[in-house]
């Protein structure tokens, strides 16, 4: 399998350079040259384990690491660390060591990089680095955390951040990793890390120092692959407890930001998995939703913070995958379409492409829709979920409402109701007045009669072991004293 740019002339590159590279120099993402028709040969195998289903979908894309070599990072991906469960037609996929679904990709992304780096013959150590606004600094923490030849620096908004989220970072163990608060909001740390990646001065001097910078970021191939399989195994999940027969099509709804799980469904379409509809939920920052239904892309708003954090994002960078496929592969396109995106905020794609978009649905939830929605599944179905799932099981029902589509449907349930348990105790009324994050958590626990999951258990009583705090200028200056303190450690 060969992998091209969206924004490039059909240059070729092979599966390990594209996961160190992560981003085209054109500035364009990645994509497979093809998809290989990968269902009719699955379903004779049907019960494989997930990391046996991994392998055979990972092995067809990266396929340059060495088959021993691909099932190795696999395993130390998954093994005992990560799972997948149906549960009422919620595909969960946060039963990881962060308990959001970002592990899937976070925990595979170091392994396979390792894989590519020796493939590759790097023997500089790789340095990620990413600025986070919560949940993917502690993915990232952990899953690079004591991985040979990497160090991870995360920088975090100091004050940004919910107290549950920043103790997951500055708890988090590993010889290789930083944790960085930074005394201003997330966009200046976004903007500290940009200039660091900009700054080819500093790339120079720490290449000498034996040291090559890299980012964990979404839009890089080695995250967004892994994903196609939760969904491979999910639908077997549907056969085999006979919700539906070998090749019926779902519908598959996603909560989404930065479209690379929706992404990753559409990808598994391809692929033959019988799939109907992708429905594409955004909360109030819904400029997917708009669109879905027009085919302008119109990033001129203000972003709005709601209580599905995850979501708040007004450039979806994954879609750009997604703007290539509708154009027929027309990179030129593609990059002009990019370009109007970052030069004037809007976008407009042609009749053709928009036609392309018919297999997806798109809508949104608004707070109370969430609200509502998470005390009518606790109350009504007995099932508890979190703020961003909640956003897709509101639109899945105006779905259905609209179409009269109702066919059976997996909702991609993102995170533990436990990563918001301040949200999910005003959903169900229950009195939090006057309770700190980590009370609240016991509280929404003993009233639910549900398990707090063990990462988050007692967090607060854990050893905190990154204390630094930078002004947002100093951050060039942190990542180099924290690089050559610990060199080749
Ligand atoms: C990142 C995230 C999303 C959005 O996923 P994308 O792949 O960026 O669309 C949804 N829910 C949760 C909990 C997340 O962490």
């Amino acid at each position: 399998m060969k992998f091209i740019s969206t924004r490039g002339k059909g240059e070729i590159i092979s599966s390990s350079e594209a996961i160190i590279k992560g981003i085209a120099d054109d500035g364009g993402l990645y994509v497979p040259v093809e998809f290989p028709k990968l269902y009719d040969n699955l379903k004779k195998k049907m019960g494989l384990s997930y990391e046996e289903l991994a392998y055979e979908i990972i092995r067809k894309f990266f396929d340059d690491i060495g088959d021993e070599n691909l099932k190795e990072a696999i395993r130390q991906a998954y093994s005992g660390k990560f799972f997948v469960r149906e549960e009422k037609n919620f595909l969960e996929l946060y039963h990881g060591p962060t308990s959001a679904f970002k592990d899937a990709a976070l925990l595979f992304l170091p392994q396979i990089m390792k894989a590519a780096k020796r493939k590759e013959n790097i023997n500089e150590e790789i340095v990620i680095l990413t600025a986070t606004s919560g949940d993917t600094g502690k993915a990232a923490l952990q899953g690079f955390s004591n991985v040979e030849g990497f160090k991870v620096v995360v920088y975090y908004p100091e004050k940004g951040v919910s107290a549950i989220q920043q103790k997951q970072m500055v708890t988090q163990e590993g010889s290789n990793v930083k944790v960085i608060g930074i005394r201003g909001n997330f966009d200046n740390a976004q903007s500290g890390v940009k200039s660091i990646f900009g700054d080819n001065e500093l790339k120079k001097k720490l290449k000498e120092e034996g040291f090559l910078l890299s980012s964990a970021n979404s839009i890089n191939i080695g995250r967004l692959i892994p994903q196609i399989v939760y969904y491979f195994y999910g639908y077997f999940d549907l056969v085999n407890k006979q919700k539906i027969k070998e090749g019926d099509k779902i519908n598959i709804v996603v909560p989404t930001g930065n479209f690379g799980n929706i992404l990753a469904a559409y990808y598994g379409k391809k692929m033959g998995l019988p799939i109907g509809k992708l429905i594409c939920s955004s909360n109030e920052n819904n400029v997917l939703t708009d669109f879905l239904k027009t085919g302008i892309y119109d990033k001129r708003r203000e972003l709005i913070l709601t209580e599905s954090p995850s979501m708040d994002i007004l450039i979806s960078s994954n879609l750009e995958r997604l703007l290539f496929e509708a154009n027929n592969r027309d990179s030129l396109e593609t990059k002009k379409l990019m370009e109007e995106l970052n030069s004037k905020g809007v976008y407009s794609i042609s009749p053709n492409a928009k036609e392309f978009l018919n297999d997806f649905y798109g809508d949104y939830a608004n707070i109370h829709e969430v609200y509502d929605a998470i005390k009518y599944a606790y109350d009504k179905e007995g099932y508890l979920m979190d703020t961003h799932t909640a956003v897709g099981y509101v639109v899945l029902d105006k779905y259905r409402k609209e179409t009269s589509d109702y066919r059976q449907a997996l909702i991609a349930s993102t995170a533990s109701p436990y990563k918001f348990p301040r949200s999910i105790c005003n959903a169900l009324g229950i009195d939090i007045s006057g309770k700190n994050d980590f009370e609240i958590l016991n509280i929404l626990r003993d009233n639910t009669n549900t398990n707090i999951p063990n990462n988050l258990k007692n967090l607060d009583k854990k050893e905190v072991l990154h204390n630094e705090v930078c002004d947002k200028d100093k951050m060039t200056e942190s990542l180099l004293s924290f690089l050559r303190r610990t060199k080749n450690d």
